[in-house]
């Protein structure tokens, strides 16, 4: 066997931070119970390393997209509530009915799939407004969920980060199905929506963006921590002169001599071409603005204000999320879920 060396890149992820976002959101959701979403990995930052660390805060409900992320998360959870946002399909079965976790039956087919199977405890999603997933208000009003053991039925609110009269009305179709089923506790807010105030948390909230660092209203906006920085390591430090272009296509030429870094990180670390020109590093207080194009591995830095820096050093890359979002033109969630998997990952 041959021995895999340290990865050149590697994210920083603050467990502190984590939780505290966690905290937060739990508290602006009042008396409910706040959960968290850790599909897509855990937003990109490792969905098991995520469980255990808001488990270990008192968080103790879980939420997913698929059975294969149940199963990547099933002994970090251990005990604990977990959902499976996409429901069941014919594929799903085995493993749902094996597994103490449930899912999100989303169309009346799936419904009619899990009794099928014998039911048991499963969670329902109905539509009020978004039309993406869920049964409807009608199908329920018909009886679609009659006998069956609901343990959470939830709704999911579409413009949450805006103020628009949906979220009002979402809110008050989902509202009048109070009652209306045999679910233990009903669930409507994202991060967004805990933001909107305590009308919206119902018994169960479901964050995800905000817990990862991204801020998804002015609500959230210095109270929410960064949890993932991006650190690449120095791969060729160099200087150029007046006349000199960098990197593909020389979008960028000097103007006068500089002093570049080029790092080992790259649009297929989710670095992406937006951050061409637009981004940046730091060493201690300098800011070492990107220098011409993005490449998929590799990324130039302009070094003039860290004269100390050299090969084989690592630049901790700015990722405040809403900055980052603004730099790049990408949603704070792409930046998160697209980070992918050459990462060393560390907690700290
Ligand atoms: C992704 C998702 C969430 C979390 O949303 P954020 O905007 O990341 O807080 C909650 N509920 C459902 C149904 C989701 O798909």
């Amino acid at each position: 066997m041959f021995q895999t060396p340290p990865a050149p890149l590697r994210l920083r992820l603050d467990s502190a931070a984590l939780t505290a976002n966690w905290r937060w959101l739990a508290e602006r959701s009042g008396a409910a119970r706040c959960g968290a979403a850790v599909k897509a990995d855990g937003y990109g930052l490792g969905a098991a390393g995520v469980v255990e660390r808001l488990a270990a805060a008192g968080c103790r409900d879980f939420f997913v997209a698929t059975w294969g992320e149940a199963v990547q998360i099933a002994d970090a959870a251990a005990g604990l509530s977990v959902a499976v946002l996409h429901g069941v399909r014919d594929e799903d079965m085995a493993t749902a009915r094996a597994m103490p976790v449930r899912p999100v039956l989303a169309t009346p087919e799936q419904v009619r799939r899990w009794r099928d199977a014998g039911g048991g405890a499963c969670d329902v999603m109905v539509d009020t407004g978004m039309n993406r997933l869920g049964v409807s208000a009608a199908d329920i009003a018909a009886g679609l969920l009659d006998g069956l053991a609901i343990d959470t039925l939830m709704s999911h609110l579409a413009c949450a980060d805006e103020d628009v009269p949906l979220n009002a009305a979402q809110r008050s179709v989902f509202a009048a199905l109070a009652g209306r089923t045999a679910a233990r506790r009903l669930s409507l807010a994202n991060s967004a929506g805990i933001c909107l105030g305590a009308d919206y948390a119902f018994d169960l909230t479901r964050p995800g963006l905000a817990l990862y660092g991204g801020v998804p209203r002015g609500e959230a906006a210095g109270a929410i921590r960064q949890v993932v920085t991006p650190e690449a390591q120095i791969l060729q430090r160099r200087r150029i002169g007046p006349g000199d272009p960098v990197g593909y296509n020389s979008t960028f030429v000097a103007d006068r001599p500089m002093e570049l870094a080029v790092v080992n990180l790259g649009y297929a670390d989710g670095y992406l071409r937006g951050f061409s020109g637009t981004g940046a590093a730091r060493a201690g207080d300098a800011r070492l603005p990107v220098i011409g194009r993005v490449s998929m591995d590799l990324t130039t830095f302009c070094v003039d204000d860290a004269p100390e820096l050299a090969e084989g050093d690592w630049l901790a890359i700015d990722f405040d999320l809403p900055t980052a979002a603004a730099q790049s033109g990408q949603s704070q969630y792409e930046l998160l879920t697209v980070l992918g998997r050459r990462y060393r990952r560390l907690w700290g």
